[in-house]
């Protein structure tokens, strides 16, 4: 029988319902003021609802639990115990104490910890998040963990995004304080995060070896049909992957996961799934069991769902977009205009917070979505610039400017404008004028920051949003506290924050090279367009004091993170360059060669029958590729040497800047000659499926 939704919903997870049923009514209590204002637990009440939960977890069929958490590789990982332990009379009773609840030992050593093995002990530990719901996947029980060093530096994504999370609480409660408000216990980022992905044919897939290693094609001609016709987005979904995704919700919605939203994106084999939005810890551990449960999906339908920010050239590529909000313990956005002048002045001082944030931090959210597969995305085909402005809208940003300038804002009836003292009007959530070239649009009572790629842990960027919006709330907070007159302090507060700010604020197209010009030449926006352009700004001074003051990083942290990701970048484009190299060797090369010897052939046959004259085409083909060959073997011999070159670097930022100047342009070579032989060869005897075959291969 097809369970109905309501009833299916969640019935993986060990939520609120669940304990409220399971769990003593103490125990519930102290278990719910942990998860909303992140107070501690007794550790004797830790094993009163582990044993809860294993009560549960074995009635639903698990037979194993394990901590769930999110180390530096930007997947999540686990290792499973079952719960057996031996009873006294030779048989196992199922086991699951407090403590494994609250604290696990894996072996940290092969991880990426980016020097922080060496300076402190191999191993880590795993220690529970109770802000976010214990759930089952694979007959076992997954508690979501944060994962540190045993000197309790951060190994994991999840750990400084609760310190940040934390900061961001206690900066705004100060400022809601400011305005009268004692109601409030805590405050909460929320996020949304948008998930585009592509589907295509598994037996295809399994013939590419490029999509198998890296996530995408090194190699592929353009097919005559790509994107052009906008006939994709939106339109008819196809059978079977109309099939993927009822699965895929119904997984989803049995693990708590708000799927709600899905539809063709503008690529062919384009997808997008959005969820509603939930705290930020949720939605980030949502979204890596959304990317998780995607691919599962997709293998059981015979696809598979490609993450990679940019599958295939020529057409979009993915990415995610990051809605993101304020809100507060009573259930208010923090972002949504109010209806009255006291609560404008509210939303223009968080609006404010935001604007000076992206502005004064940049670089950090610039190096938050950066990564080898991002940077093939970023600026072109509906993915922002490299650069980031905000886009606030033609309305806001004119409101924005008359409060500034201390001019009427209202034209009709030429009202000085004030904060605090006028209402303002309601921003239409859906104006027509959505700027999708824009990375950070204010979109009605929240922002999108559209750069992050599909592939991505949300984690990252929504780190920085938090703490650079905390940093500067902490600031506001000051000058407010210490002011006389309260509205006054509060009114050049905003006025002077929109002058210092404003040039962050664009609302044109991103994509205009002009924009590239005035955007650096005039207003002195950072332009970082490669990963190592961007990872290096972790060590600025600025920003390793921002996470230092919040206590989301330390310094060792940061240089921890930015040695990851950095040496991330470099072995991607040497796995990249390898499977070209491979490809090439073994099957395209061998590939041209057959088949110029076969025209080579049938030219001869033709030439001793005496019809030389009707062999044109072949003689034509055959120069052709055979010149492409010598091409291609040369670009190959240059992208070898180029590696080697790499690789001897031993600077890391050194070598992943030799990879960016000398190894990609080598492959890109590579590949443009290898896409030409594609096009002049016969179908039947190119070693690997074409573009038109991923692209178009599912009805
Ligand atoms: P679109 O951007 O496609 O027009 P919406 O604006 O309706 O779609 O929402 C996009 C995403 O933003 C959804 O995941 C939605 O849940 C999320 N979202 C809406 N309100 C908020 C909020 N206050 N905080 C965070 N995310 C939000
Ligand atoms: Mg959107």
């Amino acid at each position: 029988m097809i369970k109905d939704i309501p009833s299916l919903f969640g019935e993986l997870v060990f939520n609120e319902t669940v304990m409220k049923e399971r769990l003593p009514e103490e125990t519930f209590r102290a278990m719910k003021k942990a998860m909303n204002d992140g107070k501690r637990l007794d550790s004797a009440l830790a094993d009163v609802i582990a044993a809860a939960m294993r009560d549960w977890a074995v009635e639903k069929g698990a037979t194993h639990f394990t901590h769930w958490f999110q180390p530096m590789t930007g997947i999540t990982a686990e290792k499973h115990d079952s719960f057996i332990t031996p009873d006294k009379n030779g048989g196992v009773i199922m086991e699951f104490s407090g403590k494994e609840l609250v604290r696990g030992e894996p072996d940290a050593s092969s991880f990426p910890s980016g020097g922080l093995r060496a300076t402190f002990e191999a191993r880590g530990y795993t220690a529970w998040d109770p802000t976010s719901f214990a759930f089952i996947k694979d007959s076992t029980l997954c508690i979501p963990t944060a994962f540190c060093s045993y000197g309790g530096e951060a190994l994991d994504k999840k750990t400084p995004l609760l310190r940040s999370m934390e900061a961001i609480n206690k900066q705004t409660m100060r400022i809601l304080r400011l305005f009268g408000n004692s109601s409030v216990t805590s405050v909460k980022t929320t996020v949304g995060p948008e998930q585009e992905y592509f589907l295509i044919d598994r037996e295809m897939y399994e013939k590419r070896m490029d999509l198998r290693f890296t996530g995408r094609t090194l190699f592929g001609a353009k097919p005559p049909k790509g994107q052009e016709l906008d006939d994709h987005y939106f339109g008819t979904i196809p059978t079977r992957v109309v099939a993927f995704m009822k699965e895929l919700d119904r997984e989803l919605w049995r693990l708590g996961v708000l799927a709600k939203t899905r539809h063709n994106e503008t690529a062919p084999a384009q997808h997008e799934l959005a969820p509603i939005f939930s705290t930020t810890n949720i939605a980030t551990d949502h979204n890596q069991l959304t990317m998780e449960i995607m691919k599962k999906v997709a293998a059981r339908h015979g696809l598979v769902c490609l993450l990679h920010e940019k599958p295939f050239e020529g057409v979009n590529g993915s990415g995610k977009h990051n809605n993101w909000s304020i809100s507060t313990s009573d259930g208010a956005n923090l972002l949504e205009p109010g209806d009255t002048p006291h609560g404008n002045a509210q939303f223009l001082l968080f609006l404010c917070a935001v604007i000076k944030a992206v502005d004064e931090y940049q670089d950090m959210l610039r190096l938050s979505v950066a990564s080898a597969g991002n940077d093939h995305r970023l600026g072109s085909h509906e993915a922002p610039p490299a650069i980031i402005s905000m886009f606030l809208g033609d309305e806001l940003t004119a409101l924005l400017d008359s409060i500034e300038q201390g001019t009427g804002y209202d034209a009709k009836e030429k009202v000085q404008m004030k904060v605090g003292v006028h209402v303002l009007p309601r921003f239409p959530k859906d104006t027509t004028d959505r700027n999708r070239t824009s990375p950070f649009a204010f979109t009605g009572n929240k922002f999108e920051f559209r750069m992050p790629g599909s592939s991505l842990s949300v984690a990252g960027p929504n780190i920085v949003l938090n703490t650079a919006v905390a940093e500067v709330l902490c600031g506001f907070a000051e000058e407010l506290e210490g002011a006389e007159d309260f509205e006054n302090a509060l009114h050049e507060l905003i006025k002077r924050t929109i002058k210092e700010h404003k040039r962050i604020i664009f609302n044109g197209n991103g994509y205009d090279d002009a924009w590239i010009k005035e955007a650096t030449e005039v207003r002195g926006l950072l332009n970082l367009p490669s990963t190592p352009d961007a990872l290096v700004r972790y060590l600025e001074p600025k920003n390793i004091a921002l996470f230092g003051k919040h206590g989301v990083f330390s310094e060792t942290e940061i240089r921890s993170r930015y040695e990851i990701l950095i040496g991330n970048y470099c072995k991607v484009i040497r796995i990249e360059g390898l499977t070209m190299l491979d490809m090439v060797k073994k099957d395209i090369m061998p590939a041209i060669s057959a088949y110029t010897r076969k025209l080579a052939d049938g030219l001869n046959a033709k030439n001793a029958c005496g019809i030389g004259l009707c062999t044109d085409y072949e003689a034509g083909i055959l120069s052709r590729l055979c010149a492409l060959l010598g091409e291609i073997s040369a670009c190959s011999d240059a992208l070898e040497a180029e590696l080697d070159r790499a690789k001897a670097i031993a600077d890391i930022q050194g070598a992943a800047e030799y990879c960016k100047d000398k190894v990609i342009p080598a492959m890109e070579a590579l590949r443009a000659a290898v896409d030409e032989a594609e096009t002049c060869t016969d179908r039947n005897a190119w070693p690997y499926p074409s573009y038109s075959d991923l692209l178009y291969g599912i009805e």
